[in-house]
């Protein structure tokens, strides 16, 4: 069985690092034409996609922030232009601020749900108007294993995660007559900058909760995406799909 994503434009949001950079790779692999926006450092995001493209891979980086819904109406009218419709949309930017309720400033809780849910909404909103015209589109969204087992400190995170998830369950039902399928995918520990200070604060802890009894590679959220964002996926929408080793039990 062989996934390809031959021939389809594919943006990925925060696509040159952590979870996005696996996922860039993976998608580029199958075949795609990948964009992977980056939210500031230039340097970086010309250096991942550099290496990528030296490996031959149809890469380009876009510099984009998605709480700014002009910024990313503009960005994808200009995408659209150059490259021609976005078939899969891989909405991945995500940030966290933990800290507990009573420390918890009203920047904390914005920042987190501008960007984590506010900002799927953007690029959703921009890049469906042509999905729907052309009648074909994939979005695939990430969540967190902390939408259905939040940890202290992640009220913000949480309600963010949990909002995606209840998003692409609406989205599916909106925009299954125009061909288009809305998943979401919810990692659970995965070895990217995100977790780190986690990891270390309490990794062995974390282990023990998790039935595979090892954290996630980005990788292993790679694979589902592009599977998702296949035709071998073309009877799945509406679904959250956990891939936590188990730690969700
Ligand atoms: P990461 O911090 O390595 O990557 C996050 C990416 O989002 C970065 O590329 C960053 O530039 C981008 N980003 C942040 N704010 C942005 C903005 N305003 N506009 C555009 N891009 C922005 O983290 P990651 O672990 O790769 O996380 C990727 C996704 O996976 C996030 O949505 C995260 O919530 C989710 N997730 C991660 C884990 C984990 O353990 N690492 C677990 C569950 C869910």
């Amino acid at each position: 069985m062989q996934v390809s994503l031959q021939g389809k434009n594919i943006l990925i949001t925060g696509g040159v690092r952590g979870i996005g950079r696996a996922m860039t790779e993976a998608a580029a692999k199958a075949g795609g034409h990948v964009i992977a926006t980056y939210l500031s450092n230039e340097a970086t995001a010309k250096d991942v996609i550099g290496g990528l493209q030296s490996q031959g891979l149809n890469v380009h980086a876009c510099k984009l922030d998605v709480r700014d819904s002009k910024q990313v109406d503009e960005a994808v009218a200009a995408l659209e232009s150059e490259y021609g419709p976005i078939e899969v949309l891989i909405n991945n930017a995500g940030i966290v601020k933990d800290g507990l309720l009573m420390a918890m400033e009203d920047d904390d809780w914005n920042d987190v749900l501008n960007t984590n849910l506010g900002g799927a909404f953007h690029v959703t909103r921009a890049v469906a108007r042509q999905m729907i015209r052309a009648r074909r589109g994939q979005i695939i969204n990430i969540s967190s294993v902390a939408a259905s087992r939040p940890g202290r400190g992640q009220v913000n995170y949480a309600a963010s995660k949990g909002g995606i998830e209840a998003a692409t369950k609406a989205l599916a039902v909106e925009l299954s007559s125009r061909n288009i399928r809305v998943n979401c995918i919810a990692p659970g520990v995965i070895t990217t900058e995100m977790s780190q200070d986690v990891r270390e604060a309490a990794g062995d802890k974390i282990l023990e909760s998790i039935l595979l009894k090892r954290f996630g590679n980005p990788e292993d959220i790679a694979n589902m995406a592009v599977f998702l964002a296949s035709d071998l996926a073309s009877y799945i929408t509406g679904e959250v799909i956990h891939i936590d080793g188990g730690l969700k039990l």
